[in-house]
């Protein structure tokens, strides 16, 4: 029998990176403390703010949420989750269902804002749109510019003093990657484990930024959280391909997601200054923050022939 290195029961599961193998128990606890470790060294959160969760219902989006309240519970801050619909048939009806089980089990309020109701027109709408007025953008460039922005204004307007998200190990990797694929000096430049204040933005954390997405996996499954394991339809493209890539350079180079990370970590102070400062705007159609004259996602809009709604209508569990 193979032993957890470091209490001796059976182990569970093989920790490549750190040369450790672990049982079940070491494993949640292990991921636990990283969590902590990430809010304490990063100062993500301090007591009594209120703090904002963006829960989808899936693996990790709700992990970090049950870690989230035990934290806040702790340290006298308030939690509420947000949920965004984008409105993808057949696959967001029951993420959003099983996310409200588990505000309500933990005793979080919830809030759903939908695209349909902020936008007048779901993802799936939008995608249709796209494709025959051949835009040239994909669905998850329109998803990904909506969702920040449904997410942000929601937190504001909730009172949030931080927005986080559940960003694990590999969607860091993956989103550093993409960034130098696509040359995006500014984004790459945004990333790290906070997003600082801006004007009209609520500063987003990443708690479980050093957590790598198979033991995000484990946790939900060996702490038996109720998740959504559907695959959103319109997953697929240079996000996938580069996923796959990654875990082909871990599989053969033992610890490459944690490198590349430390050296971005590491290269990130260098890049101070490199980046011209920008003065936020508010946006000329809706009003949101903005580097140039109108957002993002008022331009993709407007491509489609719509117009940015500003009543963003948060919606409560018991009415959705
Ligand atoms: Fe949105 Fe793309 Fe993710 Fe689907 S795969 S939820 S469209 S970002
Ligand atoms: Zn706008």
């Amino acid at each position: 029998m193979l032993r957890c290195s470091l209490c001796g029961r059976q182990a569970a599961y093989n920790r490549r990176y750190a040369g450790v193998l672990l049982c079940d128990r070491c494993l949640v606890k292990s991921v636990e403390r990283k969590f902590r470790r990430s809010v304490a060294e990063h100062s993500l959160i301090s007591p009594s703010e209120k703090i904002a969760v963006a829960v989808s219902g899936g693996k990790d989006s709700v992990s970090c949420m049950h870690m989230l309240a035990d934290y806040c519970g702790k340290k006298n801050c308030e939690l509420v989750a947000i949920t965004v619909d984008e409105g993808v048939k057949g696959y967001r009806g029951e993420s959003v269902r099983i996310a409200r089980e588990n505000t309500e089990l933990l005793g979080v309020p919830h809030f759903v804002v939908s695209f349909k109701q902020a936008f007048g027109v779901t993802l799936d709408e939008m995608v249709r749109i796209a494709e025959k007025k051949k835009t040239g953008f994909g669905p998850c460039t329109y998803c990904g510019v909506m969702r920040r922005s449904l997410l942000n204004q929601a937190a504001r307007e909730l009172g949030a003093q931080k927005l986080a998200t559940a960003h694990n190990l590999d969607d860091e990797v993956q989103t550093i990657m993409l960034n130098y694929i696509r040359a995006d000096f500014s984004r790459l430049y945004r990333l790290g484990p906070a997003y600082p204040a801006r004007e009209g933005f609520v500063p987003r954390i990443k708690p479980l930024r050093e957590v790598p997405e198979k033991e995000m996996a484990l946790y939900a499954l060996l702490k038996k959280i109720n998740v959504h394991l559907g695959v959103c339809p319109y997953a697929g493209g240079i996000h996938s391909e580069i996923r796959d890539f990654i875990n082909r350079l871990e599989e053969n180079h033992t610890n490459s997601k944690f490198m590349m990370l430390r050296m971005f970590d590491r290269m990130k102070p260098q890049l101070l200054g490199a980046v011209p400062e920008f003065d936020m705007k508010k946006c000329e159609r809706c009003g949101e923050p903005t580097s140039s004259e109108s957002c993002k996602a008022c331009e993709l809009l407007e491509g489609l022939g719509f117009a940015k709604s500003v009543d963003l209508k948060l919606i409560p569990p018991a009415h959705f």
